[in-house]
């Protein structure tokens, strides 16, 4: 044993040098803490910093990769006598001689991004720590980006298990072992009680970041409120020496969240995270955030939020999207069609609105909407209804309320004005959940349903459509499958209420030339529909596809199980799953905390949405820019 000691003590670590370190410093140095989120590093705040350093002499510490920030620093920004990288391979560099003396000479220390697991076992404990710690309490300046701003809280994630975890897995298990909460690092007196996260809009990591906070909270013990800062990538934080910080930002709206903590201590081991309404703070480049306190001066936001069941919950920001189907083909659309259709989109976005600000439920909004679209003639779903192969309009409709788990959905129906009218009957009046063909008119009539004549649905630019696709059809003779193009206009509705409820819904007439009884995905529950308490789904494309993929439900259920955003799991349906197996269309997707999606692989697809300010938001086409909620 004796014989293995020397070698458990061999520093190991890449060095390198740019400048001249012997140069004097030339300005004066004070203290500073720069926090990076972890993308493009901001040259702004890097000028920041350096003057804090004096323009003297930076170390950077890493533990992969080599002296690329070192390299950024020196030649990029400039404005500094010289800079030493570190990479760290183990523990035994940290008590390296050589190493310690230029941390003890640095004017600016700064910890690039990577693993920040490797800084927890390579650090904690160690004389790097005791430098870091000396190097701030002398009033000198200390930075780091991504795993570098990570390690600089009381508390901190160390994703000691190899992974880097999620949002909802986080929330599932607060207290459990995959958020691998770390203390004993730095006891910097601006950062204490606080416990930072990166990459923060982007990776949306606001539900991880309570769950953190959480599991640190019931670390701490009694009495102790943690705060939760997170920063977007495209931001940093200048935190002056008398905890003042202001944002800088490479792209619009990025800055910091702070997650004011002291949350009620009834988390249970084992189960998932249950909070009551809490509020989180946003600043961007126009506030001043005071640490370690974490109040916000001229804030960019207050949003609320719960977890329920582990679910993130967005309150008082309601949320309505639809859609008007994919398959929308510039050839075929005039310019007095495409503002037609685009005056119909906004009009609908502003029913469902009106429901939403008046404390209407999801399913409220939903249904509003997509009556609205059902009669506008410019899709189809209702009145505009595309023809079937022999000639008549089959309407078919769904939606799914995702508080309750309740749906409802008619399929095959000739004569009901606003199929979706009915599909909530099915739902709330019927002990079923779907109705067909003349049952399900009987029914509606019972209800005292709006029926009309079957001439109500039709419209010339259908009928023609179905006559070019019969004279496509027999020319080809061969066994002609349902063209791809045979489907455009599908409307559909998702909507995020002011408690945080999530409903769906969908409309349509199916496919051009369909035979006979033919029923797609859209009154399908789980294929062309689907709400739960984290997702909400509508579909539109090639219906065959949806059906055989579950597409509505293998979204949600994506992000239930591994843990996925929204717009990764409906993409991964919508542009994967579906094209690979020969299919098309597009969906609009919507989580409870409010993120949005709207994938699809066909040359348009009307669109929108509209927030808690009224403002409609429209896009027809592939390219067309649509802001972000
Ligand atoms: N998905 C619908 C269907 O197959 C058509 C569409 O989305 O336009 O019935």
């Amino acid at each position: 044993m004796a014989l293995l000691a020397p070698l458990a003590w061999a520093a190991d670590y890449d060095h390198y040098q740019l400048g001249d370190p012997d140069a004097p410093t030339p300005g004066k140095v004070t203290p500073g803490l720069l926090l990076m989120g972890g993308g493009d590093r901001n040259f702004d705040s890097l000028r920041w910093f350096f003057e804090r350093a004096g323009g003297g002499h930076i170390v950077v510490l890493r533990a992969s990769l080599a002296n690329e920030v070192a390299e950024e620093f020196f030649h990029e920004v400039g404005g500094i006598a010289s800079v030493e990288t570190y990479v760290f391979s183990n523990r035994e560099s940290s008590s390296d001689p050589a190493l310690l003396r230029s941390l003890a000479r640095a004017d600016g220390i700064f910890i690039a991004g990577g693993d920040q697991s490797r800084y927890v076992r390579y650090w904690r404990g160690t004389p790097v720590a005791a430098a870091l710690q000396k190097h701030v309490m002398d009033g000198k300046p200390l930075g780091g980006t991504s795993a570098g701003l990570a390690m600089l809280g009381e508390y901190l994630y160390g994703a000691m298990d190899g992974g880097s975890q999620v949002s909802p897995l986080a929330l599932a298990d607060p207290l459990g072992a995959g958020n691998t909460i770390e203390t004993g690092f730095l006891q910097l007196p601006l950062l204490h009680g606080v416990l930072t996260d990166t990459h923060f809009r982007e990776r949306n990591r606001l539900g991880r970041l309570v769950a953190f906070v959480a599991k640190a909270e019931a670390m701490a013990g009694p009495g102790r409120r943690i705060i939760g800062l997170g920063v977007d990538e495209d931001a940093a934080l200048a935190l002056e020496g008398d905890g003042t910080a202001r944002v800088y930002a490479t792209a619009p709206g990025a800055g910091a969240t702070v997650v004011p903590g002291g949350f009620p201590r009834t988390q249970q081991e084992d189960l998932p995270m249950q909070l009551p309404a809490f509020e989180v703070i946003g600043a961007d480049a126009g506030s001043v955030l005071h640490l370690p306190e974490g109040r916000v001066e001229k804030p960019a936001f207050r949003h609320r939020y719960a977890v329920r069941d582990g679910v993130l919950v967005a309150l008082d920001q309601p949320l309505l999207v639809i859609h008007g189907g994919a398959g929308v083909e510039r050839a075929s659309l005039d310019a007095k069609e495409e503002a037609a259709a685009r005056a119909a989109l906004e009009q609908a976005l502003r029913a469902g609105h009106a429901a939403l600000m008046a404390g209407q439920p999801a399913l409220d909004a939903v249904t509003a909407a997509i009556t609205v679209l059902e009669d506008a003639p410019q899709f189809n779903a209702g009145r505009g209804a595309v023809f079937t192969h022999d000639g008549r309009n089959e309407l078919d409709a769904s939606l799914m309320d995702g508080a309750s788990g309740q749906a409802g959905a008619v399929a095959g129906v000739r004569r009901v004005r606003n199929p979706i009218t009915l599909a909530r009957a099915v739902m709330e009046k019927s002990k079923h959940v779907m109705m067909v063909g003349d049952g399900a008119e009987t029914f509606a009539a019972e209800q005292g349903i709006e029926l009309v004549d079957p001439s109500w649905f039709r419209t010339e630019k259908r009928w023609q459509q179905l006559q070019k696709a019969l004279a496509e059809e027999a020319n080809a003779r061969a066994a002609v499958v349902l063209p791809g193009k045979a489907y455009f206009g599908t409307v559909g509705a998702l909507a995020l209420d002011a408690q945080g409820r999530l409903a769906a819904g969908t409309s349509t007439g199916g496919m051009t030339n369909k035979r006979y009884g033919r029923v797609g995905d859209s009154p399908v529950i789980g294929a062309g529909t689907w709400a739960d308490e984290r997702c909400a789904f509508s579909g539109t494309g090639w219906g065959e596809y949806y059906i055989r993929a579950a597409a509505a439900h293998d979204v949600c259920a994506r992000m239930k199980y591994s843990g996925v955003g929204v717009r990764r799991a409906a993409e991964a349906v919508i542009n994967e799953t579906i094209p690979a197996r020969g299919g098309d269309g597009g969906a609009i997707a919507l989580s409870a905390d409010g993120e949005v999606a709207f994938p699809f692989n066909t040359e348009g697809m009307y669109r929108g949405w509209i927030g808690a300010d009224g403002v409609p938001h429209v896009a027809v086409f592939a390219g067309e820019t649509l802001a972000e909620p």
